[in-house]
């Protein structure tokens, strides 16, 4: 069995790992770099990588953006520190001279909880609600990676003409409002201007009304996304994920809001199997198959 180096690059952390048999050997992790510049996030990566591609065979990254064909973008230029088309698979490549191969995080973790399905399943949507919102789809046992890799960005899907900005530059995407980020924001009038997310949920199981409200406005939206993508993609499966779409009572929820809707928008919605390693293992398990 060959070893890979599975790194996932993040807004806030950078976690590379040396997986063997779908297992986690030795993990490490580093915060992001917060400087603009490409250069810094290139010091970091050869500092970080270097060592464990001695041990590795090939190299499997996920990272949040866009990554067409390895070119790392950013839909939201905030995410990354505005760091805009890096070269990542061409960086990767020079530094550790192995085989890479480079998806979108979201991609990766939905080929995880795909492969930790316990029952045969043609089509399913990953779904993780947590800083944003991001999605990915394996359709007929496929992962769908898009041409230009940004299938799966399903956060950006309108939910609201008349909402909140997005980070993209679009009105009323389902990020802007469902996201963790979107919460904290929402709560701000009612509980201060450090709000965040995890305040506006404490607040929730308080039983404060605000609280409610903002986070069933959340759930709503997440609710009618599963149900667009149902009705367009024919899913069997939706898997929800992330630090909001796993919070206590977040799923059920969402169930209530589906519940309402005729049969034909309900697929089963299930919680996400894994925590954070799900980049990881699953880049890992993709690079397996798709490695040249
Ligand atoms: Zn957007």
């Amino acid at each position: 069995m060959k070893t890979c180096l599975a790194v996932d690059i993040g807004g806030t952390k950078i976690a590379a790992a040396l997986v063997k048999d779908n297992a986690i050997v030795t993990r490490v992790q580093i915060s992001t770099p917060t400087s603009k510049e490409a250069s810094a996030l290139t010091v970091a990566l050869t500092d970080l990588l270097t060592p464990l591609a001695l041990e590795a065979d090939h190299v499997a990254v996920a990272s949040t953006g866009i990554i067409n064909h390895g070119v790392l973008t950013a839909l939201n230029p905030d995410n990354l520190g505005g760091l805009n088309h890096f070269p990542l698979h061409q960086v990767i490549s020079e530094i550790t001279q192995l085989p890479v191969v480079v998806i979108n995080d979201a991609q990766a973790a939905a080929w995880f909880e795909y492969k930790a399905l316990n029952q045969a399943v043609s089509d399913m949507a990953f779904i993780t609600v947590s800083t944003g919102v991001g999605a990915g789809f394996v359709q007929k046992e496929i992962l769908n990676t898009g041409a230009r890799g940004i299938a799966g960005h399903a956060g950006h899907m309108l939910a609201d003409p008349n909402g909140p900005v997005c980070g993209c530059g679009r009105k009323g995407c389902v990020e802007s409002i469902a996201s963790g980020t979107a919460i904290g924001v929402a709560g701000q009038p009612f509980f201060g201007t450090d709000c965040d997310g995890e305040t506006v949920y404490q607040h929730l199981l308080a039983g404060d009304k605000n609280a409610i409200a903002i986070v069933d406005r959340s759930a709503s939206t997440i609710a009618n996304l599963i149900a667009d993508l149902t009705i367009s993609l024919d899913l069997d499966v939706v898997v929800l994920g992330g630090s909001v779409g796993l919070a206590s009572g977040y799923l059920a929820r969402v169930k209530t809001y589906l519940k309402r809707l005729p049969n034909v928008y309900v697929p089963d919605v299930i919680a996400a199997s894994s925590g954070a390693d799900a980049g990881l293992l699953g880049v890992a398990l993709w690079a397996e198959q798709n490695i040249k």
